[in-house]
């Protein structure tokens, strides 16, 4: 292998990332070429000429520097502003762009989650300013695209450990004396919540939380994700029933009677999703709230769903930014 230039390094062609911290560093030095990302994305792909919405033309628009440090171009025919960040997730945020652009840089480099603790490390703000931004992050840029899954479809439910919220009154240590235990087991059940994941063989996912794991709520939620010409695969579990009323087929795989593949019956993909999920929210979060489990599913989702595409998921989830 050739030297190369120590002070300029590259990606190898083996590495897996689409997307270096190294050419984070070269693309996106400051908070001044992430705006210039921003402005470009969305007004002016030049740089220069943008559509005015107010002279109704595509006009030559400047920076100009302003005493308050206006972050905005201005319209060389009348004047008016353009700012970047208006109706992004970046907008009134007095956390600098360039650490809004890292944090979605971290968001994308991992595959176990990012805590609000650790981004409060990397980036130095506080823990309320990390928390905020990846909530943004999940409910704002990495929500649900809409589009229905089709083809062959396998559904499955799980448990996931959570917090429930206190209810009023209640002693937050629960005594394990003989009286207690139901008491107890109740809060277990409590605590935990029902997942509902959806996937495609061989392609995308959704994942959403449902209230209960009983069969009006799993078969409303397959019906709004998968179009009718779809064929559904699930376990035996008997809430699954009726479903091919609404789609093609369904083939059940009967688990408890030992059964985990026939031919092509199985949620083995599904179940790796679960497989996946539930260590990564242990391990990175420890325990999350039930109120905002749904972001954590739809980083987790969003990450597997961009896994397979050409565009690197970093410059995928800041391009989603900028729309
Ligand atoms: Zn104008």
């Amino acid at each position: 292998m050739a030297a190369g230039n120590r002070h300029e390094p590259t990606r190898t062609a083996c590495s897996e990332s689409q997307f270096s911290l190294m050419e984070f560093m070269r693309d996106f030095p400051d908070d001044a070429s992430c705006l210039e990302h921003l402005w470009r994305t969305r007004y002016a792909p030049d740089g220069e000429h943008a559509e005015c919405p107010k002279c109704k033309q595509e006009r030559v628009f400047r920076r100009y520097a302003t005493a308050q440090g206006r972050q905005s171009w201005c319209c060389t025919g009348c004047g008016h502003h353009l700012h970047p960040t208006a109706g992004t997730i970046f907008h009134k945020s007095s956390t600098s762009l360039h650490l809004w652009y890292f944090a979605i840089y971290m968001m994308t480099s991992t595959r176990c989650g990012v805590s609000a603790k650790m981004l409060e490390r990397e980036i130095g703000v506080s823990y309320k300013t990390a928390w905020r931004m990846l909530r943004l992050i999940r409910t704002e840029l990495m929500a649900d695209d809409g589009e229905p899954l089709r083809g062959d479809v396998e559904a499955d439910e799980a448990s996931v450990d959570g917090k429930p919220r206190k209810r009023q009154g209640e002693h937050p240590q629960i005594r394990l004396g003989p009286s207690r235990r139901s008491e107890a087991a109740k809060l277990r059940e409590r605590s935990r919540a029902t997942v509902f994941a959806a996937v495609e063989r061989g392609g995308r996912i959704k994942a959403t939380v449902l209230p209960s794991r009983h069969g009006p709520h799993l078969r409303k939620q397959l019906i709004e994700w998968v179009e009718p010409e779809s064929i559904i695969i699930t376990d035996e579990w008997p809430a699954y029933g009726g479903l091919d009323q609404h789609f093609i087929s369904h083939s059940r795989i009967n688990h408890s009677a030992g059964w985990y593949v026939q031919g092509d019956t199985h949620t083995n993909t599904v179940e790796g999703f679960f497989g996946h999920l539930k260590p990564s929210i242990k391990g990175t979060y420890r325990r999350v709230s039930h109120r905002w489990l749904q972001g954590y599913l739809n980083e987790f989702v969003w990450r597997r769903n961009a896994r397979y595409s050409d565009t690197s998921m970093f410059v995928a989830l800041i391009e989603r930014a900028a729309t």
